[in-house]
Protein backbone atom coordinates (compact mmCIF):
# COMPACT_ATOMS: atom_id res chain seq x y z
CA UNK A 1 0.00 0.00 0.00
CA UNK A 2 1.13 3.48 -0.73
CA UNK A 3 0.68 6.00 2.24
CA UNK A 4 -0.45 8.72 0.31
CA UNK A 5 -1.04 12.79 1.57
CA UNK A 6 -3.00 13.99 -1.34
CA UNK A 7 -4.96 13.56 -5.01
CA UNK A 8 -5.15 16.23 -7.59
CA UNK A 9 -6.96 15.36 -10.64
CA UNK A 10 -6.37 16.98 -14.38
CA UNK A 11 -3.09 18.34 -13.23
CA UNK A 12 -1.83 20.69 -15.63
CA UNK A 13 1.33 21.74 -13.54
CA UNK A 14 3.28 18.18 -12.64
CA UNK A 15 4.19 16.68 -16.17
CA UNK A 16 3.00 16.81 -19.62
CA UNK A 17 -0.87 16.77 -20.72
CA UNK A 18 -3.38 16.30 -17.77
CA UNK A 19 -2.09 14.07 -15.17
CA UNK A 20 -3.73 12.76 -11.92
CA UNK A 21 -1.19 13.93 -9.47
CA UNK A 22 -0.75 11.50 -6.08
CA UNK A 23 0.71 13.30 -3.58
CA UNK A 24 3.27 10.70 -1.13
CA UNK A 25 3.60 10.97 2.72
CA UNK A 26 6.60 11.48 3.76
CA UNK A 27 10.04 13.26 3.21
CA UNK A 28 13.38 12.98 3.82
CA UNK A 29 14.39 16.61 3.34
CA UNK A 30 13.08 19.91 5.01
CA UNK A 31 13.21 22.60 2.31
CA UNK A 32 12.85 26.03 4.15
CA UNK A 33 10.19 26.88 1.45
CA UNK A 34 7.97 23.24 1.41
CA UNK A 35 4.05 24.88 0.20
CA UNK A 36 3.37 21.33 1.87
CA UNK A 37 4.84 21.03 5.68
CA UNK A 38 2.35 18.26 6.61
CA UNK A 39 3.41 16.05 3.99
CA UNK A 40 7.25 15.85 5.28
CA UNK A 41 6.36 13.57 8.06
CA UNK A 42 5.22 10.14 8.12
CA UNK A 43 2.89 10.35 10.27
CA UNK A 44 -0.31 11.80 9.19
CA UNK A 45 -4.33 11.05 10.45
CA UNK A 46 -5.05 12.15 6.83
CA UNK A 47 -3.53 10.00 4.83
CA UNK A 48 -4.67 7.53 2.93
CA UNK A 49 -3.50 4.35 2.14
CA UNK A 50 -3.70 3.54 -2.29
CA UNK A 51 -3.00 0.25 -3.88
CA UNK A 52 -2.31 -0.45 -7.60
CA UNK A 53 -5.74 -1.31 -8.49
CA UNK A 54 -6.73 1.83 -6.42
CA UNK A 55 -4.77 4.08 -9.02
CA UNK A 56 -5.34 2.20 -12.12
CA UNK A 57 -8.99 2.20 -11.86
CA UNK A 58 -8.79 6.28 -11.60
CA UNK A 59 -6.20 5.93 -14.35
CA UNK A 60 -9.16 4.32 -16.50
CA UNK A 61 -11.49 6.44 -15.82
CA UNK A 62 -9.28 9.98 -16.64
CA UNK A 63 -7.87 8.29 -19.64
CA UNK A 64 -10.25 10.28 -22.10
CA UNK A 65 -8.36 13.44 -20.62
CA UNK A 66 -4.65 11.71 -21.07
CA UNK A 67 -4.75 12.12 -25.16
CA UNK A 68 -1.49 14.84 -25.04
CA UNK A 69 0.88 13.00 -23.27
CA UNK A 70 -1.01 12.66 -19.69
CA UNK A 71 -0.54 9.83 -17.02
CA UNK A 72 0.17 10.00 -13.96
CA UNK A 73 2.64 11.42 -11.57
CA UNK A 74 3.80 10.52 -8.61
CA UNK A 75 5.00 13.65 -6.32
CA UNK A 76 5.46 14.62 -2.75
CA UNK A 77 6.64 14.40 -0.22
CA UNK A 78 8.93 12.55 -1.47
CA UNK A 79 7.76 9.20 -4.01
CA UNK A 80 11.18 7.47 -3.95
CA UNK A 81 10.73 6.92 0.13
CA UNK A 82 8.41 4.64 -0.38
CA UNK A 83 10.02 3.07 -3.91
CA UNK A 84 9.23 -0.58 -2.04
CA UNK A 85 5.68 -0.06 -2.40
CA UNK A 86 5.77 2.34 -5.75
CA UNK A 87 7.94 -0.41 -7.93
CA UNK A 88 5.22 -3.08 -8.11
CA UNK A 89 2.45 -0.05 -8.71
CA UNK A 90 4.68 1.24 -11.49
CA UNK A 91 5.11 -2.58 -12.81
CA UNK A 92 1.10 -2.55 -13.21
CA UNK A 93 0.55 0.64 -14.27
CA UNK A 94 2.89 0.59 -17.15
CA UNK A 95 1.42 -2.88 -17.80
CA UNK A 96 -2.09 -0.85 -18.35
CA UNK A 97 0.18 1.44 -20.88
CA UNK A 98 0.48 4.34 -18.86
CA UNK A 99 2.89 7.29 -18.79
CA UNK A 100 4.44 7.82 -15.88
CA UNK A 101 6.00 10.55 -14.29
CA UNK A 102 8.07 10.86 -10.90
CA UNK A 103 8.49 14.29 -9.64
CA UNK A 104 11.52 13.66 -6.93
CA UNK A 105 13.53 15.58 -5.01
CA UNK A 106 16.17 13.04 -5.74
CA UNK A 107 17.48 12.73 -1.92
CA UNK A 108 17.44 8.79 -2.18
CA UNK A 109 19.79 7.10 -4.16
CA UNK A 110 19.58 3.36 -3.77
CA UNK A 111 19.47 0.02 -6.44
CA UNK A 112 15.45 0.42 -6.19
CA UNK A 113 15.45 4.01 -6.39
CA UNK A 114 17.21 3.26 -10.11
CA UNK A 115 14.86 0.70 -10.84
CA UNK A 116 11.98 2.98 -10.30
CA UNK A 117 13.71 5.87 -12.71
CA UNK A 118 13.96 3.32 -14.85
CA UNK A 119 10.33 2.51 -15.03
CA UNK A 120 9.32 5.95 -15.28
CA UNK A 121 9.08 7.61 -18.95
CA UNK A 122 10.00 10.82 -17.13
CA UNK A 123 11.59 12.23 -14.24
CA UNK A 124 11.18 15.18 -12.74
CA UNK A 125 14.26 16.44 -10.93
CA UNK A 126 14.22 19.26 -8.18
CA UNK A 127 17.97 20.25 -7.93
CA UNK A 128 17.05 23.14 -5.33
CA UNK A 129 20.84 24.70 -5.16
CA UNK A 130 24.19 24.08 -7.23
CA UNK A 131 26.37 25.11 -4.34
CA UNK A 132 26.22 21.94 -1.36
CA UNK A 133 25.94 24.33 1.62
CA UNK A 134 23.47 26.45 0.37
CA UNK A 135 21.43 22.64 -0.24
CA UNK A 136 22.21 21.82 3.30
CA UNK A 137 21.00 25.37 4.35
CA UNK A 138 17.52 25.59 2.12
CA UNK A 139 16.76 21.50 3.04
CA UNK A 140 18.89 20.13 5.62
CA UNK A 141 20.42 18.06 2.90
CA UNK A 142 23.65 18.11 0.43
CA UNK A 143 22.78 18.34 -2.97
CA UNK A 144 25.03 14.49 -3.43
CA UNK A 145 22.25 11.85 -3.88
CA UNK A 146 20.49 14.69 -6.26
CA UNK A 147 23.32 15.06 -8.65
CA UNK A 148 24.38 11.35 -8.57
CA UNK A 149 20.11 10.40 -9.36
CA UNK A 150 21.06 13.34 -12.01
CA UNK A 151 24.01 11.50 -13.70
CA UNK A 152 22.03 8.00 -13.18
CA UNK A 153 19.22 9.12 -15.38
CA UNK A 154 21.63 10.63 -17.87
CA UNK A 155 23.70 7.78 -18.20
CA UNK A 156 19.82 5.48 -19.25
CA UNK A 157 19.18 8.42 -21.50
CA UNK A 158 15.46 8.70 -20.41
CA UNK A 159 14.00 11.76 -20.46
CA UNK A 160 14.55 14.37 -17.84
CA UNK A 161 13.20 17.53 -16.71
CA UNK A 162 15.14 19.70 -14.12
CA UNK A 163 13.02 22.14 -11.71
CA UNK A 164 13.97 25.12 -9.61
CA UNK A 165 12.37 27.25 -7.41
CA UNK A 166 14.16 30.68 -7.36
CA UNK A 167 14.02 32.56 -3.76
CA UNK A 168 14.99 35.97 -3.67
CA UNK A 169 18.49 36.10 -1.75
CA UNK A 170 18.40 32.22 -1.44
CA UNK A 171 18.88 30.64 -4.56
CA UNK A 172 18.79 33.50 -6.97
CA UNK A 173 22.67 34.06 -6.86
CA UNK A 174 23.54 35.28 -10.77
CA UNK A 175 27.27 32.55 -10.43
CA UNK A 176 25.51 30.00 -8.11
CA UNK A 177 22.50 30.09 -11.68
CA UNK A 178 25.26 30.20 -14.26
CA UNK A 179 26.87 27.18 -12.31
CA UNK A 180 23.53 25.40 -11.80
CA UNK A 181 23.23 25.75 -15.62
CA UNK A 182 26.94 25.44 -16.88
CA UNK A 183 26.55 21.66 -14.14
CA UNK A 184 23.70 20.46 -16.69
CA UNK A 185 24.61 22.06 -19.81
CA UNK A 186 26.06 18.46 -21.61
CA UNK A 187 23.07 16.38 -20.53
CA UNK A 188 21.37 15.16 -23.70
CA UNK A 189 18.22 13.43 -21.75
CA UNK A 190 16.92 16.91 -20.34
CA UNK A 191 13.99 18.38 -22.61
CA UNK A 192 12.89 20.67 -20.25
CA UNK A 193 14.66 23.12 -17.67
CA UNK A 194 11.70 25.00 -15.00
CA UNK A 195 11.82 27.71 -13.13
CA UNK A 196 9.00 28.38 -10.16
CA UNK A 197 9.12 31.64 -9.03
CA UNK A 198 8.82 30.87 -5.22
CA UNK A 199 5.35 32.57 -3.96
CA UNK A 200 3.89 32.74 0.15
CA UNK A 201 0.86 30.47 -0.46
CA UNK A 202 1.73 27.62 1.72
CA UNK A 203 3.23 30.14 4.49
CA UNK A 204 -0.26 30.12 6.56
CA UNK A 205 0.32 26.37 6.76
CA UNK A 206 3.21 26.60 9.42
CA UNK A 207 1.45 28.86 11.39
CA UNK A 208 -1.53 26.27 11.94
CA UNK A 209 0.73 23.42 12.65
CA UNK A 210 2.29 25.65 15.10
CA UNK A 211 6.00 25.50 13.15
CA UNK A 212 8.66 28.21 12.28
CA UNK A 213 8.47 29.18 8.69
CA UNK A 214 12.51 30.05 8.07
CA UNK A 215 11.54 32.22 5.15
CA UNK A 216 9.42 34.60 7.05
CA UNK A 217 10.16 38.01 5.62
CA UNK A 218 11.28 36.90 1.68
CA UNK A 219 9.29 38.35 -0.79
CA UNK A 220 8.24 36.34 -3.43
CA UNK A 221 9.91 36.22 -6.59
CA UNK A 222 9.29 38.65 -9.33
CA UNK A 223 8.50 37.90 -13.12
CA UNK A 224 11.32 39.99 -13.77
CA UNK A 225 13.43 37.77 -11.39
CA UNK A 226 12.42 34.89 -13.29
CA UNK A 227 13.44 36.09 -16.63
CA UNK A 228 16.73 37.26 -15.55
CA UNK A 229 16.97 33.64 -14.21
CA UNK A 230 15.29 32.47 -17.09
CA UNK A 231 18.47 34.86 -19.34
CA UNK A 232 21.24 33.22 -16.92
CA UNK A 233 19.77 29.20 -17.93
CA UNK A 234 19.50 29.88 -21.72
CA UNK A 235 23.27 30.54 -22.04
CA UNK A 236 23.61 26.68 -20.95
CA UNK A 237 20.70 25.07 -21.41
CA UNK A 238 17.52 24.50 -24.11
CA UNK A 239 14.10 24.55 -23.90
CA UNK A 240 13.78 26.72 -20.81
CA UNK A 241 10.56 27.59 -19.59
CA UNK A 242 9.20 29.94 -15.84
CA UNK A 243 6.12 27.59 -14.82
S1 LIG B 1 11.36 17.99 -1.16
FE1 LIG B 1 9.32 18.79 -1.55
S2 LIG B 1 7.98 17.86 0.00
FE2 LIG B 1 10.10 17.54 0.66
S3 LIG B 1 10.47 19.25 2.05
FE3 LIG B 1 11.18 19.84 0.01
S4 LIG B 1 9.49 20.92 -0.94
FE4 LIG B 1 8.66 19.78 0.84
Amino acid sequence: MLKVHSIETFGTHDGPGIRLVIFTQGCPFRCAYCHNPDSQTWNNPKAIELTAEDIIERLQKEKPYFKNGGGVTFSGGEPTLQTKELLPICQQIKQAGFHITLDTCGGIFTEETQQLYDLCDLVMLDVKHINRDWHVKLTKHSNDTVLKNAHYREQTGKELWLRYVLVPGWTDQDEYLKEWAQYFSDFKSITKAQILPYHLLGVHKYAELGLDYILDGVRAATESDAQRAKKIFEKHLKAVEIA
